[in-house]
């Protein structure tokens, strides 16, 4: 049913490896320094298996503030696959550690053994049977991936994580994972028909009621689970609406001999989800949310109490610590601005959302007139925007800066609803005496609240309290008979406690079921039973316990943020948001589902690195390092689009720059770094220059020496230079910095126009299209004359220093530019518009990723000044929509019916949402505009077009490439990074356009 693909080679060294001597009861790792007859015999299954140190380190965490290296890790295409792999595990000792995308947060995808990664490839959407309302998915399915597909058919899966992006329908089931939604939809376990299952033994089996597979196993759990019914009341009574720690001991005692209500919940350790028939449900007709802000947040647990009668979809609680996160965060400020976070302040926030009889409810909602204000919404698109608040919640949190941060261990208790106000008023009084801050965020309809106090883990007296607030919280929990672990599972964090929670009685139950499925304890050993070797303070990642050392000094502010390079990279809390699919983050993921791909792999490398668990143990050059670096585009989604704002292009900058300093600059890096000097010699013999670039022996030749590969086309010098034909078109020039066109039509004031490398020397028709349509505005325009390239190739290859040098000269200049601009426009001062804003004049950028150098990476570079420069800096698209936001009418454009759309560079998208390009290229009669929902063209500079990359960057432009290839002929494709649509000519027929061309043709 699960086709067998294409197998991918391993990566290409073998580090040290080793096994598990022996599974039980304490595990231990082996090391040596060859393949071993574990490895060999593993590798003999045909799996894709990979034992290296690269993928070691990329496995040895997850979501979790726990970190233990594995031998390695599989990923199986069958069940037959996984079949092979998990008994060879087992009969050579080793353990097995079941995983999907890694977003445990007790610690449960990470382990000693050999993960098996179910996320790679068992994605297939099968068997969708409207009329039984079921669909059959892989393991590796994720949440966001199956409601795409059942969208269409009026249908969706209803418990909804907030890691939907990424979490697979495997780790879901395994954790009975559930979300908001669970007064209507209850959790994963309720929605499985039947699993395809890999025993330890390397058994496939079918499970689900009417299934007569592994009859004497359900005999005996039968048996077991029927003598402990008393014991299994008691310890689980009614009322809790998320799961149970454990296995589902009262479930299967109201579905007896229904084998999936043991496995859904199991957390990996009785045996490997393969596939799973599940159930669907119809999408909501209709939907309403009412937003409630109270002064304290225990105001909100009282109402929710109160709200429970009118039977909503989902109550769910945001407080301050947690929101206020969202302060500074392009993501997320049109919801902050839809909650009028600034203007009204408040504590907490409850979103009630109803389903059924959606107008009425609400009314009644408004009418109960609770806490300090109410707002009611119906619009979709401002619902999902609240919502984005709520789902980033944990991500969100631990975005705060500093070494101390929102830590998860007590997060996923939960209580019966109406238990809620008097459970906080527990907690605070744990928190209160020992002064620990905490957001109380999360399910308050389901009495689940994600509790995370504010700890430095690296601190001794810190982690003194981190386990004092987690033994008091057991006990707490123990005393409301709520649950430990309501989602997120038991794992490493909470397995210590579940004597306590769950009692001698029932835990040899449950030992019996792991004893009938998995004899051997192959699956997740240690974890739910406790053997003494996973603690709550067990395991932490090194950084806690030994504080990263950095080899350099670095050269980067990390201004927007976090102020260190550390303080950037423990930023990363492997929440797996950059394993998702959609926007930007990550375009190298998304290419190619490789963990190294992704924000996180390469969070998680550097981290290796500076901990010196790479091969050769240089913190700076290490095959690992430079597999995770080398693929980074530098493309800066991951600033915005993480929720915890990890920059991987600083830190690949920094580092980069740091073997620069030690071990000198490469040739190729160097010649990247000089574009602007090759753009002045190319442009003194165009026709010769030229030539050479189509001559095929001399592109094989700098293939072979430089590594560019042969297969780009690479940019045709101008015979006539953009800055030569401006100083033409004005006739006039100004002495010292600036030369100016004086043009009759002064009204609006000057402008300087920034004349990026590739519009001086290869594209100068988009410049002069940009003159046009400044000076049909009304504005007198300028270059900068002496100015340098901006800086922007020298960054990207870590050539720090000639980056700030230049961006140094250019700040000076245009300060002095400025300020001289400013007094000669004192005279028209009186009809300026969007100047009068302005200290001086405004800046205007036709290539974003030189607009992100002045306004963001100047700063980072420490340059002086670089803040006054990069407040008069704009987009050349995003000014002019500003001024024709203000007076409709500055331009008159031709009509004419046409589609237009937009694809949006990564770094314009990393500083401003892109939607304003639409409404611009809609000023236009007759014009119906689209930004695309691509992400990265997959060029970034100079990454497309060295031979090692060119695969890579076709693969990462597939998406945008499909899009423009099935616009209809006649569609103007608008790309206003030279990059991208450098790629765009190379791999379609279309022939994009600057947004300047596209006005300035229009004008009438
Ligand atoms: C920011 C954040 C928010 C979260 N919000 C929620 C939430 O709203 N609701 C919620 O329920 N959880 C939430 N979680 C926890 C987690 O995302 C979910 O439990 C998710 O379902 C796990 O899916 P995964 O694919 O990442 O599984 P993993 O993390 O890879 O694995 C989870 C567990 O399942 C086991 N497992 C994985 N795949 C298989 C398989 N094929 N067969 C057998 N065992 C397997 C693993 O061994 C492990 O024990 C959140 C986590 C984070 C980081
Ligand atoms: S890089 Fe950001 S999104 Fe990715 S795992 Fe780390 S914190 Fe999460
Ligand atoms: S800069 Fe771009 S390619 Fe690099 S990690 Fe961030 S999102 Fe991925």
């Amino acid at each position: 049913m699960f086709s067998q693909g294409r197998s991918v080679p391993a990566f290409g060294w073998i580090g040290r490896c080793c096994a598990l001597s022996n599974l039980h009861p304490r595990a231990k790792v082996k090391k040596i320094g060859m393949i071993s007859a574990p490895e060999r015999k593993i590798r003999q299954t045909g799996c894709d298996v990979r034992f290296d140190n690269l993928t070691r380190q990329l496995y040895a965490t997850d979501a979790s503030i726990y970190q233990i290296e594995p031998i390695g890790a599989a990923f199986p295409r069958s069940a037959q696959q996984a079949s092979g792999v998990i008994r060879a595990a087992a009969d050579a000792g080793v353990s097995v550690v079941p995983r999907g995308a890694g977003t445990s947060l007790s610690g449960g995808a990470i382990g000693e053994g050999l993960i098996v990664d179910f996320s790679r490839h068992n994605r297939q959407i099968v068997e969708l049977d409207l009329e039984k309302r079921s669909v059959r998915v892989g393991a590796g399915v994720v949440l966001d991936q199956l409601n795409d597909f059942l969208r269409p058919h009026g249908f969706c899966f209803g418990p909804d994580v907030a890691t939907s992006s990424r979490a697979t329908l495997g780790g879901m089931i395994a954790n009975n994972s559930s979300g908001a939604h669970v007064p209507v939809y209850g959790t994963t376990a309720d929605h499985v028909i039947s699993l395809e299952i890999v025993m330890a033994d390397g058994r496939i089996e079918k499970i689900g009621p009417g299934r007569e597979t592994l009859r004497a196993e359900r005999e005996k759990i039968d048996s077991r689970i029927r003598a402990h019914v008393r014991e299994i009341s008691e310890r689980m009574p009614p009322g809790l609406l998320k799961r149970w720690p454990g296995y589902g001991l009262e479930r299967f005692l109201r579905a007896p001999n229904n084998l999936n209500e043991i496995l859904a919940g199991s957390e990996g350790t009785l045996a490997a989800i393969f596939s799973a028939e599940l159930k669907i449900s119809p999408l909501p007709r209709e939907k309403g949310l009412g937003l409630i802000f109270f002064a304290s947040a225990g105001e909100a647990m009282q109402a929710t109490v109160e709200l429970l009668d009118l039977r909503p979809a989902a109550i769910e609680h945001i407080d301050r610590p947690l929101f206020d996160q969202t302060k500074s965060q392009l993501l997320f400020q049109a919801a902050r601005d839809l909650l009028e976070l600034d203007a009204k302040p408040c504590e907490s926030i409850l979103l009630v959302e109803f389903y059924e009889d959606v107008a009425e409810r609400l009314s009644i909602l408004q009418g109960r007139k609770l806490g300090l204000r109410t707002k009611i919404l119906t619009d979709t698109a401002q619902m999902n925007l609240v919502w984005s608040v709520r789902k980033a919640g944990l991500s969100l949190l631990t975005g705060r800066v500093g070494a101390a941060k929102p830590v998860a261990f007590i997060e996923d208790a939960a209580v019966r609803p109406a238990q809620l106000p008097e459970y906080v008023r527990g907690l605070q009084s744990i928190m209160k005496p020992l002064d620990l801050e905490a957001s109380y965020y999360g399910h308050a309809a389901t009495g689940l609240l994600h509790v995370r106090p504010v700890l430095d883990l690296h601190s001794a007296a810190d982690l003194k309290k981190f386990r004092q607030v987690a033994d008091q919280t057991s006990a707490l929990v123990k005393q409301f008979k709520g649950s430990l672990s309501a989602e997120h599972g038991v794992g490493i964090a909470r397995t210590e406690y579940m004597r306590e929670q769950l009692g001698d009685e029932l835990l040899d139950v449950m030992r019996a079921i792991k004893n009938a499925f998995d004899p051997k304890n192959v699956f997740n050993p240690g974890k739910i039973f406790a053997n003494g070797r996973h603690k709550i303070d067990n395991h932490l990642r090194e950084n806690f316990t030994r504080p990263l050392d950095l080899p350099f000094e670095p050269r980067l502010a990390f201004a927007f943020k976090d102020g260190s390079f550390i303080g950037n990279l423990e930023q990363c809390n492997g929440c797996g948001g950059c394993l998702k699919q959609t926007d930007i983050m990550c375009p190298t993921f998304m290419a190619t589902h490789e963990e190294v791909m992704s924000t996180r792999g390469r969070a998680n490398i550097i981290r290796a690195a500076l901990e010196l668990r790479v091969n050769g143990h240089d913190p700076l050059r290490s095959a690992e390092l430079d597999e995770a670096l080398s693929n980074c585009l530098s493309c800066k989604g991951c600033t915005p689009e993480c929720p915890s704002n990890v920059n991987l292009a600083l830190l690949k900058a920094e580092l980069m720059y740091a073997r620069h300093r030690r071990d000198g600059l490469p040739l190729r890096d160097r010649i990247f770094s000089s574009v602007d000097l090759l753009g002045r010699l190319g442009c003194v013999m165009p026709s010769v220059a030229n030539a050479s670039l189509n001559f095929r022996a001399l592109r094989t030749l700098m293939e072979k020496t430089v590594g560019v590969s042969a297969r780009r086309s690479l940019p045709h010098y101008t015979s006539e230079r953009f800055d030569r034909w401006s100083a033409q078109h004005c006739r006039a020039s100004v002495p010292d910095a600036v030369a100016f066109h004086r043009n009759a039509l002064q009204k609006r004031g000057r402008v300087i126009l920034w004349d990026d490398t590739f519009v001086r020397y290869h594209e100068p028709h988009i410049g002069i299209a940009a003159f046009k349509v400044l000076e049909a505005l009304g504005f007198e325009v300028s270059l900068v004359k002496n100015r340098e390239c901006c800086g922007r190739p020298a960054f990207s290859q870590g050539n720090l220093d000639a980056a700030a040098r230049a961006g140094k000269h250019n700040v000076d200049l245009l300060n002095s530019a400025g300020s001289q601009l400013s007094s000669l426009r004192s005279a028209t001062a009186r009809q300026a518009t969007i100047n009068s804003q302005l200290s001086a004049t405004p800046i205007l950028f036709l290539e974003p990723s030189c607009y992100s150098m002045f306004v963001e990476d100047y700063h980072e570079l420490k340059i002086e000044n670089a803040e006054s420069v990069a407040k008069r800096c704009f987009l050349f698209e995003k000014f002019v929509d500003d001024v024709l936001a203000q007076e409709p009418d500055a331009l008159q454009f031709k009509n004419g019916p046409a589609t237009v759309v937009i694809h949006a560079h990564c770094h314009a998208k990393s500083l401003m949402n892109p939607a304003f390009m639409r409404r611009l290229a809609e000023r236009l009669p007759g014009r119906k505009a689209t930004v695309l929902d691509t992400g990265c063209c997959g060029m970034a500079g100079a990454f497309g077009a060295l031979a090692e990359k060119y695969d890579l960057s076709v693969k990462i432009a597939e998406h945008l490439i499909d899009k423009i290839d099935n616009q209809p002929a006649g569609t103007e494709i608008i790309a206003s990074g030279t990059s991208c649509r450098h790629q765009i000519i190379d791999l379609t027929n279309a022939r994009p356009k600057h947004m300047a061309e596209l006005l300035a043709e229009a004008i009438v």
